[in-house]
């Protein structure tokens, strides 16, 4: 704790001051140097404007009188080019009349000093822009701080917590994005809806910890799977995962469904209660389309939920498109399904 009276110290300033008379200049430079302050002198008007771009001062001292424009013209000028911005200013000047003073603050002025000043009020005035200073330069650091926790939140709040995928509220936001890209440039756009079979049964029989890991393995599993930076997995809830594939026709995204089941497959993650494996496996509902106008997120959601149904039905571990009237299980050659023809 610092004792009574005992002054805190303060950054120094970088100071433009404008004069047009080479003595005062003078004399102001070395009390602005014996305190410590970096100083730029301008002898005009233009010049003022010249180094106040080129060296953006913490403080303008300005005077009023100067050949050509005056220091009221500057202090406007000085306003105008900082949108939002604000760099104190002080008038000195030898004009001593109230109405200058007006004139000076609605050109733009923060405070006026009458010549010749005096040293102890020059830096008294001086020490209270400094506090001034410091206070904004702390505003400026808090609204930093602020903007980073307010992107980190809504990075949390686009994110699922346990699978560290995008949670149903960034893949809302992100299949918007993608459906009014592809209407744009004309892509396909294909979306799965899929889901673990028999989970309820895994969580029952293994506990809710190893269901948590299930997902989490699963989560990873979909991430290295989309290998396009635009592919997005997301969690979409419960045991349900959904994928975004932009520029992608119903070709690939069977060649997605089928690499899928594969790599399930070899991963074989034990499932001690699937009456259709002893791995655990998913089931999926594809929708792919070039959208139009009429689509719409809502749109393509039910198509490809009434997909994963259909694959429900199915059987389970296999996906299903309306599209392509086709089953990811006839590929695999197991039999259980009268072949179906690309629609
Ligand atoms: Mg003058």
């Amino acid at each position: 704790m610092l004792p009574p009276n005992t002054p805190i110290a303060l950054p120094p300033l970088r100071i433009l001051l404008v004069d047009d008379q080479e003595a005062t200049r003078q004399v102001l430079v070395a009390q602005l140097h014996a305190a410590g302050h970096a100083v730029e002198q301008a002898d005009s008007a233009e010049s003022a404007l010249t180094l106040f771009r080129q060296h953006a001062p913490d403080l303008v001292l300005l005077d009023v009188e100067m050949p050509g424009h005056d220091g009221y013209w500057v202090a406007s000028q000085l306003r105008a080019s900082e949108a939002g911005g604000w760099t104190p200013i002080i008038f000195l000047s030898s004009l001593d009349q109230d109405h200058n003073l007006w004139q000076a603050i609605e050109s733009g002025g923060d405070d006026y000093l009458v010549k010749p000043v005096s040293g102890t009020v020059l830096q008294a005035k001086l020490r209270a822009m400094q506090r001034l200073r410091r206070m904004q330069n702390r505003l400026i650091e808090l609204s930093d701080e602020l903007r980073v926790a307010n992107e980190q939140l809504t990075r949390i709040s686009h994110e699922d917590a346990l699978t560290g995928l995008p949670n149903r509220r960034g893949f809302d936001l992100r299949l918007q994005q993608e459906i009014l890209s592809a209407q744009r440039d004309q892509t396909p756009l294909t979306l799965v809806l899929c889901d673990i079979d028999f989970f309820k049964g895994y969580n029952d029989t293994l506990g809710h910890v190893e269901g948590d890991a299930c997902l989490q393995q699963l989560g990873q599993l979909l991430r290295s799977l989309c290998r396009r930076p635009r592919d997005y997995p997301a969690r979409y809830g419960g045991e349900e995962f959904a994928l975004i594939l932009p520029g992608t026709p119903r070709s690939g995204a069977m060649t997605f469904a089928r690499a899928l089941l594969r790599t399930l497959e070899l991963k074989a993650i034990p499932h001690p209660c699937s009456s259709i494996a002893k791995h655990l496996t998913l089931s999926g509902g594809i929708t792919t389309c070039v959208p139009d106008k009429t689509s719409s997120a809502e749109g393509l959601l039910r198509r490809a939920d009434e997909a994963l149904y259909a694959a429900k039905s199915r059987g389970r571990n296999c996906f299903f498109s309306f599209e392509m009237q086709m089953d990811t299980r006839e590929q695999r050659g197991n039999g259980r399904l009268p072949p179906a023809s690309l629609a």
